[in-house]
């Protein structure tokens, strides 16, 4: 650079200076994830309050020294938007290896609604979601879209570790935990709707319907409703099996998506989880009515349920997210294995190697999520005025080693143990791989005790024939 732009650039921050920044991130690669991807290196993102203020390339951030006390010195590392994790059941932690490698009606019907049954109260739903946090935040996710039961104690677990949540409560037609009388479903979750509204800025209530097979069209219907009146989104799983796809048209004569058409509830609200037996009307009309999607390969997978059409999906103009689903069917709930199988499960589908760039799987866990779970003004990209929800990856790992491409070194090379430090609304969570404000060998402690009090009664269950 010239001395002439030099002294342009030292002018202009000269005058640019409006207060120091709260917390300044010195160095590092920046992904910004704006719609053209631009990277910038060696820059510095500055954050103050909730907020980032500024972001500097290398011969500006050369031209204006810092004089913020608090540094995050980020050297070979890569500096990205948190990842949006678009849906799992936190809770689920409690399940995880407890019933592998069954098909999935034998596996929810005999396995995991059991379990609920016996093992999920408000206590254990809290210490599981807990579990769950401290793994999202440990990998990378600053925001998720849960869906389960006793969500009033998964919101709690996120208020405890700083994580942000779009929350749903578990709606049901049959006695589910904590709603013994199915008939009060809906009004349980307006319940809960009501009481987190407002309650904190990194928690916002939605519905989730569990599925159009397990949910009738008076639920559905009433559901989203409800949703509409709270201004609140509604989720639901959508053809995840073969099974769901033949049931529905037996009961009403449509595929899936026509049949939630039909109930009025197809609309920018509906948030539709799996979308694995879409067929081509299908895809177009949940373009047309500007439904949100949300992409679940790893549990598709490990199912054998079968995989979404999602290049074609993204073809057609719908912009999915990415979800590790609950940890009973994937079974952990890192966001850069799950874009790493993604990508290379619709490349395979497809037979094409260009399908599901790390670019378009870089947008689905940073951009796009943040618009599925409605905080596309809020947060996503590395922008001045957006939240600053940042991670920090650690590039100097032989794995991402040379770093070519950094975006596609974080889709294909990195894994969630590789995230340095987590930054939710501009606060530090995670510093070196070191929770700050919170102990999880306390949680894990917790969580093997009750472990092992589930596993005593899962072998005397097994002994007694139940
Ligand atoms: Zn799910």
């Amino acid at each position: 650079m010239g001395i002439t732009s030099d002294r342009a650039i030292e002018r202009h921050y000269k005058c640019d200076r409006n207060g120091k920044p709260d917390l300044v991130i010195e160095g590092g690669t920046i992904v910004t994830v704006k719609d053209d991807m631009p990277v910038i290196k060696n820059g510095r993102v500055e954050i103050s309050g909730r907020s980032i203020s500024r972001i500097l390339s290398h011969e500006e951030r050369m031209a204006c020294p810092t004089d913020c006390s608090d540094v995050i010195v980020a050297d070979g590392t890569i500096v990205m938007p948190g990842l949006v994790n678009c849906h799992t059941h936190s809770a689920m932690t409690l399940f995880r290896g407890m019933a592998d490698d069954l098909p999935l009606k034998k596996w929810l019907f005999e396995k995991i609604f059991p379990a609920e049954a016996t093992f999920l109260s408000p206590e254990t739903a809290y210490l599981g979601s807990l579990l769950a946090c401290i793994e999202m935040l440990a990998s990378g996710t600053t925001c998720f879209m849960d869906g389960y039961f006793f969500e009033d104690s998964l919101a709690h677990a996120a208020l405890e570790t700083g994580i942000r949540v779009i929350a749903g409560q578990g709606v049901i037609d049959f006695p589910a935990p904590g709603i013994p009388d199915p008939s009060a479903n809906i009004l349980v979750a307006r319940e809960f709707a009501e009481k987190w509204s407002g309650f904190s800025d990194l928690i916002k209530p939605a519905i989730f319907c569990h599925s159009p097979v397990t949910c009738s069209g008076k639920t559905l219907s009433y559901a989203c409703e409800t949703c509409r009146v709270l201004g609140i989104p509604l989720f639901i799983h959508l053809s995840e099996t073969r099974l769901e796809v033949e049931e529905v048209i037996r009961k009403s004569g449509k595929r899936p998506a026509h049949y939630l058409d039909s109930l009025g509830i197809l609309d920018e609200n509906l948030v539709a989880v799996h979308n694995v037996y879409l067929d081509e009307s299908e895809i177009d009309l949940l373009a047309s009515k500007g439904v949100r999607t949300v992409h679940a390969p790893e549990s598709n997978m490990k199912l054998a349920s079968g995989m979404a059409p999602i290049s074609k999906m993204i073809s057609r103009g719908l912009r999915p997210g990415l979800g590790t689903d609950g940890c009973a069917s994937n079974n952990n709930l890192d966001m850069f294995g799950e874009m790493d199988t993604a990508a290379k499960a619709a490349k395979i589908q497809a037979g094409d190697p260009t399908v599901m760039s790390s670019k378009t799987l870089l947008k689905m866990v940073t951009s796009w999520g943040s618009a599925v779970g409605g905080l596309n003004g809020q947060i996503g990209t590395i922008e001045v005025g957006k939240e600053a929800d940042v991670i920090i990856v650690d590039a100097k790992r032989p794995h991402m080693r040379p770093l070519y491409d950094p975006i596609s070194s974080l889709v294909y090379c990195a894994g969630g143990s590789d995230v340095r430090d987590v930054i939710v609304a501009g606060k530090i969570l995670m510093k070196d791989r070191k929770f700050l404000a919170i102990e999880p060998s306390d949680i894990i402690k917790e969580i093997k005790r009750l472990g092992g009090l589930i596993e005593k009664s899962l072998l005397q269950a097994q002994v007694a024939g139940i």
